[in-house]
């Protein structure tokens, strides 16, 4: 039995980094929150634990065999959970009529299409999964616009942002000159750039201040992760290009800044604790308890800034310049980065080879893009195929060899 109250929450990624922080801060606030639906790709013992704890309606298990595998582990517990299977019913949960917010931490375009659904059925959508917007563009926009949905930031920078401004998004063109992302630098801020072609993928996972999937955790240690961010930060906001700045900040405690027409600076601090952004998004516009811990002025030794070096993260500056390209280029530069990302993990490439993918993919295939070319979810998702097969060709025939 619940009370009407209760926010029905389906957190898509639910076993992921950001999925699990999720249910962390919501098992902080039973009155408020009831999980509703859980979804995940394959791994099928941690979302079991999390069914048999949480008693969701529905659990996603994307591939096929793992569903079934799923299913009949719940059956023998005695569980009431329905596991459904397949990218469709990623969908369908996501704009379920029974959902109020959606938690978006599939990690990649992937959660495109659930976003999308959520973004239509007029949900609360906390959007952690950055590369859906990236790839959605103005096209997601258009979508979160159609549907009245609230589309609330969870990458902690866009938080920070967000909990700058004011509540009414019609204030906000007035109030900001630019914004300042901030970035830690990752592992390898100091290293020297042609070190950079022997590190692994632990070290490049080894992130100094945060801990998180391994995707995300090499986008930081490449920068692709902030470069994905002024992408999402442009479309958040609607600002132009040249409106988003990025710093380095290695302690994570600047979140990141507003400038305002008169210079005056507003930022958001905080421990580096994505409880933080999770807890402001699922409790909007009210402050609930995250679990974080609280900032100790007293024990925090410098706050330091210093501009990105371009020779050590050549990939950051792929941002302005896929936005300021034809429609779509921000969705190529995804879907190369995912597949760099991919082969370096999996051995295939260098460190400093993910760039070379990225740039020579931008080459070929954005290059050729026409004006008003992605107006589906269709034409996106072709667009994201066909980068993925000039990335994956590119790093098989040019790269893995050398
Ligand atoms: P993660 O790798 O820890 O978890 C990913 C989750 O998505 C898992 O539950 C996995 O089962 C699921 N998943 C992966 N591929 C899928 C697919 N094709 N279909 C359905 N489910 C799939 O990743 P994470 O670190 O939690 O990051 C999730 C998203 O949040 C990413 O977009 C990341 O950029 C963003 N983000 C993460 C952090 C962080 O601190 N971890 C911070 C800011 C933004
Ligand atoms: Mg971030």
């Amino acid at each position: 039995s619940h009370l009407p109250s209760r926010q029905r929450v389906c957190i898509l990624g639910s076993t992921g980094s950001i999925g699990t922080s999720t249910l962390d801060v919501i098992a902080l606030h039973p009155q408020r929150y009831e999980v509703f639906a859980l979804a995940a790709r394959e791994r099928v013992e941690p979302l079991l634990e999390q069914c048999l704890r949480w008693r969701p309606r529905y659990a996603v298990m994307v591939e096929a065999r793992a569903a079934r595998d799923l299913r009949q582990r719940l059956r023998e517990a005695g569980s009431p959970t329905e596991v459904l299977e397949g990218a469709a019913a990623l969908d369908e949960i996501a704009s379920h009529p029974e959902v109020d917010a959606v938690m978006a931490a599939i990690v990649g375009a992937a959660g495109l299409s659930p976003c999308l659904a959520a973004a239509r059925a007029g949900k609360r959508l906390l959007l952690a999964n950055k590369e859906a917007l990236v790839v959605g563009g103005g096209y997601f926009m258009a979508a979160v616009r159609e549907g009245a949905a609230q589309l609330l930031p969870i990458d902690s920078e866009h938080s920070a942002i967000f909990q700058c401004l004011p509540d009414d998004p019609a204030t906000w063109k007035r109030r900001i000159a630019r914004i300042v992302l901030t970035a830690s630098g990752g592992p390898f801020r100091q290293r020297p750039p042609e070190s950079l072609r022997h590190v692994t993928p632990d070290e490049a996972c080894a992130h100094p201040n945060w801990v998180m999937g391994r995707k995300i955790s090499v986008d930081s240690a490449t920068m692709m992760n902030k470069a994905l961010e002024v992408i999402e930060a442009r479309w958040l906001f609607d600002l132009a290009p040249e409106q988003i700045e990025v710093v380095i900040h290695p302690q994570s405690i600047v979140h990141s800044m507003v400038v305002c027409h008169d210079n005056s600076v507003l930022a958001q601090l905080g421990t580096p604790d994505m409880r933080v952004p999770i807890a402001y998004g699922l409790a909007w516009p009210e402050r609930i308890e995250s679990g974080s811990e609280a900032l100790d002025f007293s024990r925090l030794a410098a706050l330091s800034f210093e501009a990105p070096d371009r020779a050590r993260f050549p990939g950051l500056w792929l941002a302005w310049e896929t936005l300021r390209g034809p429609e779509g280029s921000t969705a190529v530069l995804n879907a190369a980065n995912e597949e760099a990302v991919a082969a370096f993990l999996g051995g295939t490439i260098r460190f400093d080879q993910i760039h070379t993918v990225n740039a020579h993919t931008l080459d070929a295939v954005a290059g050729r893009l026409d004006a008003g070319s992605v107006t589906s979810l269709e034409a996106l998702l072709e667009l994201d195929a066909t980068a993925r097969r000039h990335a994956r060709d590119f790093l098989r025939t040019r790269l893995a060899a050398s």
